[in-house]
């Protein structure tokens, strides 16, 4: 998985504040979360450096923010082939309408305005449901009667009459377009998801289409089909592809207008290089180029970085077809560090590891991730972004060229400093103490949990001989993120980490256990329906590392329950004990998957991972619905403003505006490059 979620990975175990890195703004006066609908939050993030950008890095970034807005068309289009005109038909409504702007209804609409926005479409961003309107189709088009004509995304020769009707329809009709990408395997992929990358088609037409090419190199195959659209014309099956003077031409045109801007200022010539190679990409839409330019861009080390186009395929039930996003960041060097010493440092770790010698990797190498502070999100990462990226997407240019791992701080962070003040903390730590140290430690202990994880934990350990890494089949993804985490956890409080200047004290490693005890054995529940079982990876994981030191401890209350005032909370007896019970399950897991042994790996995730106890489930559910937080977070942009003397630029200015609709609004009056109708 190459987009790491918050929303996934993260979601209620990290909590909290105050981090070093970041303690130039005054942050008590921010407002991290500005706006709240439907089951999400708005927020925004802080881009701490900026300052001290020289001014032709503030340019560079500038014009690569520039290039990441000017695609936010194309995300909504390829979503879905009526998002456009949804799009502006609301935001007409907004606009033009003068009767009562109050009132539920009008409070419903604009909810579903938001939600629009948010989503970039009329689909849930996560769940890929169609969501529908509030209100009735009647409100609706009351609301309608006030927008001119040529305000309307009207069709050739059709009247407002058959428009409303036509795209009220749209809207209402909740048997349109259902879902986004459906992944249903008995039924056809391809038509029954209303994302807009197939027309007039059935998936074994596209099937047969693509396995029809022939591929000249097939230890690197091309991404064939990765930017265009599949179509039928004359009984013939074609590709459009998305290029400068093809399918979504007009915003590809500006994107280039940026990108040239930027080779001007570019910080040296391999990332000089890399755009103009991006540019005739972008001109050609040829693949091997795509690939040509993705090794570049894979060894490219420039302080100021960024993606930029067709990259993930999550959004096409087939994987095939990507979505255009955009990412402008510069690198956090302190925070860099701290993962570059941890890479250095991967043989003792391995060395020292509690695992079976036999297990050991004799020579391990650590995946050196670096830290960056994001300036600007586009496309299919805004508003609701990623926490971390590894890219690039193909397999053999990340075997043979290498690929970046980023953790995208400034943007935990604010999750972070958003998430105080919600009562959640207050609510499920059993003391006042717990909670100042998730406020003070919890950043700093999250981010190191994640770079052991990360830079360590899956590289570490060997298959004995013969072992298939596959053995473990169903249960393979639940294991190995276990295995991660308990490389992490016992490394967390070993004094080695205070030798290497990475933590100040083990208090930071106590707050990392008793918050993942926490999460594991009760937070996390609130993501599971009443009745159901765990099933998404990360989380039996976590049920399965905290249940597993639960039970083990039992005798000498390692871990305990405690009962206050009705309400269920889990303390640490025994942090030295709690560390060699994760030391102990981490040698177990290592040897389940170094031997292949599919048995003993099923044996644990099923006793330990997956089922949930119903009454402290039912507890926790109660307990968490009266703080009515959003489960869903995304965030808008900075803005920046470029500042002109005689002509000359001479600096870039920033702020953090706190509207969500206004920067809504904003960008589609500037960037709306594409005809509603592509
Ligand atoms: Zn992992």
């Amino acid at each position: 998985m190459n987009k790491i979620s918050y929303t996934l990975l993260l979601a209620f175990v990290m909590i909290t504040a105050c981090n070093q890195t970041q303690k130039k703004q005054p942050n008590e006066e921010f407002r991290w979360q500005i706006d709240r609908f439907a089951d999400i939050k708005i927020m925004r993030y802080q881009v701490p450096g900026w300052d001290s950008l020289s001014l032709q890095q503030k340019e560079l970034i500038y014009d690569l923010s520039q290039a990441a807005l000017c695609g936010r068309d194309i995300i909504f289009d390829q979503n879905y082939k009526y998002n456009l005109a949804i799009r502006r038909t609301l935001e007409s409504i907004y606009e033009n309408y003068r009767g009562e702007r109050s009132g539920a209804d009008w409070d419903n609409f604009m909810v579903y305005l938001k939600r629009v926005w948010f989503s970039n479409g009329i689909h849930h961003h996560y769940s890929m449901d169609k969501f529908l309107p509030q209100f009735s189709k009647e409100y609706f088009l009351q609301l309608v009667a006030d927008c001119p004509d040529n305000t309307l995304p009207l069709q050739v020769n059709q009247s407002k009459d058959e428009f409303l009707g036509w795209i009220s329809d749209i809207i209402f009709n909740p048997e349109i377009a259902p879902k986004r990408v459906c992944l249903d395997a008995s039924k056809d992929l391809v038509t029954s998801s209303a994302c807009n990358f197939y027309e007039g088609v059935t998936q074994k037409e596209v099937e047969e289409f693509y396995n029809s090419f022939k591929i000249p190199d097939p230890q690197r195959p091309l991404s064939l089909g990765l930017n265009s659209k599949v179509v039928k014309k004359k009984g013939k099956i074609v590709e459009i592809p998305y290029v400068a003077d093809g399918l979504y031409g007009p915003a590809i045109q500006k994107i280039i207008y940026w990108l040239e801007k930027a080779v001007n200022v570019a910080e040296n010539e391999n990332q000089k290089k890399g755009l103009l190679m991006l540019i005739d990409y972008y001109r050609t839409g040829d693949l091997y180029t795509w690939d040509q330019y993705n090794i570049l861009w894979a060894q490219d080390t420039s302080f100021v970085d960024y993606v930029n186009g067709f990259i993930e395929v999550y959004g096409d039930p087939l994987g095939r077809k990507a979505t255009w996003e955009s990412v402008v960041d510069f690198r956090n060097d302190e925070a860099t560090r701290r993962t570059k010493i941890i890479s250095q440092n991967a043989q003792w770790f391995e060395d020292h590891s509690p695992i079976d010698p036999r297990f050991k990797k004799p020579k391990v190498k650590g995946v050196s991730a670096k830290v960056i502070t994001v300036a600007q999100l586009g496309g299919d990462c805004y508003p609701s972004t990623p926490i971390g990226i590894n890219l690039p997407n193909a397999d053999w240019i990340r075997k043979e060229h290498g690929s970046k791992s980023v953790t995208m701080e400034n943007i935990t962070y604010a999750y972070d400093q958003a998430s105080l003040g919600t009562g959640f903390l207050e609510e499920f730590c059993y003391s006042p103490e717990e909670v100042e140290m998730a406020k003070k430690y919890g950043p700093l202990a999250d981010n190191l949990h994640t770079d052991l994880h990360e830079c360590l934990g899956h590289g570490s350990g060997q298959l004995l001989p013969g072992v298939s890494s596959e053995a473990l089949k169903n249960y393979q993804s639940a294991l190995e993120e276990a295995r991660a985490d308990l490389f992490a956890l016992y490394y967390m409080m070993d004094p080695k980490m205070i030798e290497l200047g990475l933590i100040p004290n083990l208090d930071v490693a106590k707050t990392e256990y008793i918050a993942y005890i926490r999460n594991g054995l009760m937070t996390q529940l609130t993501r599971i329906e009443p009745g159901k079982n765990i099933e998404q990876a990360h989380m039996r994981n976590r049920q399965l590392i905290a249940a597993w030191c639960y039970q083990k401890g039992l005798p000498e209350k390692v871990i305990e329950k405690k009962v206050k005032d009705g309400k269920t909370y889990v303390i640490i007896n025994d942090y030295e004990r709690l560390r060699s019970l994760f030391g102990q399950l981490l040698a177990e897991i290592q040897r389940i998957k170094s031997e292949g042994n599919y048995t003993a790996g099923k044996e644990l995730v099923e006793n330990y991972a997956v089922k949930v106890d119903q009454t402290l489930h039912k507890e926790i559910l109660e307990r968490y619905k009266k703080l009515n937080l959003a489960p869903y977070g995304g965030f808008i942009n900075p803005m920046m403003k470029p500042i002109y003397e005689n002509g000359q630029l001479v600096d870039v200015e920033i702020s953090y505006p706190d509207d969500y609709v206004e920067q809504m609004l904003y960008y589609s009056k500037n960037y709306s490059f594409l005809p509603i109708y592509n």
